[in-house]
């Protein structure tokens, strides 16, 4: 079972994130994806925002990405209470896979202590802890939102079995979460150099992608229509993904690529798997 949940939201502006948008606010959902498998347990792709983003990011120069994003997210909204509303505990998480590491994708992380957790290669660099708090910042990475023991609980994506997805060309392999080919975690560099995707070949009509953060809005690859230049990390990696997805997008219209902000997206892949 998969059920597609919103945790939290930030505003910004329309025309940063696609060429062709309007200069005004818009709102961007934080998704996060509950995977409940019969053998594997409870597993989550991404967290979203949790209210704790708001003090972790009360200090300077944190403060910066808070108000450069502004960011709703109440008690009510964060994914521990709406787990909660669908009685499970957080001990439940078995398996936590983060697209990557901003802000807006790991304020929940702490909730759950005891997940095993994924993340791309790259993602975490080893100097997180030492390196100037400029420098996390830069990268929106805000320390106080990752766990202590981060490291020690993390499940290299080796560990995984490397399976065909049969998306072909940078898609073209996958690493088996359950061992049963029903979620396999893709990768997307790019946006961020360990950028993870997962593949629910099963979920909608044509199976469900979902890309994190590999594109902002599904118009990326439908239109052409990318975020600002400047918003666009790793540039070469960033459009090689986008040109993936529009040729994706163009063999299997029917498959469902659902970045973690596209609102049309999220409303359309809940409308096949519920949540
Ligand atoms: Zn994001």
């Amino acid at each position: 079972m998969t059920e597609l949940l919103v945790a939290g939201h930030c505003v910004q502006l329309e025309r940063f994130v696609r060429r062709g948008g309007a200069w005004r606010s818009i709102e961007f959902p934080s998704l996060v994806a509950l995977l409940d498998h019969p053998d594997g347990g409870v597993v989550l792709y991404d967290t979203g925002y949790a209210p704790r983003f708001h003090t972790a990011t009360a200090r300077w120069p944190y403060q910066l990405y808070a108000r450069l994003l502004p960011v709703t997210c109440g008690p009510a909204d964060s994914v521990l209470a709406q787990l909660a509303e669908r009685d499970l505990a957080p001990g439940d998480v078995r398996l936590i896979v983060l697209s990557h590491l901003h802000g807006d994708h790991v304020a929940g992380l702490l909730d759950f202590t005891d997940a095993r957790i994924v993340v791309g290669p790259g993602e975490l660099p080893p100097d997180w802890r030492k390196r100037s708090a400029w420098r996390n910042a830069a990268h929106a990475l805000v320390p106080d939102l990752l766990p202590a023991d981060a490291e020690q609980r993390l499940l290299s994506l080796d560990e995984l079995a490397l399976r065909s997805t049969g998306l072909g060309g940078l898609l073209e392999v996958g690493h088996d979460l359950f061992g049963d080919d029903s979620a396999l975690v893709v990768r997307l560099p790019g946006h961020t150099p360990g950028q993870l995707g997962l593949w629910l070949p099963a979920e909608g009509s044509d199976g469900l992608l979902l890309v994190g953060d590999a594109v902002w809005h599904r118009r990326a690859f439908t239109h052409g229509e990318l975020p600002l230049r400047v918003l666009r990390a790793d540039r070469e990696r960033y459009e090689a993904i986008v040109a993936e997805l529009a040729r994706l997008h163009a063999e299997h219209p029917h498959l469902l690529i659902v970045p973690s902000h596209c609102t049309a997206s999220i409303a359309e892949a809940r409308g096949y798997v519920g949540g």
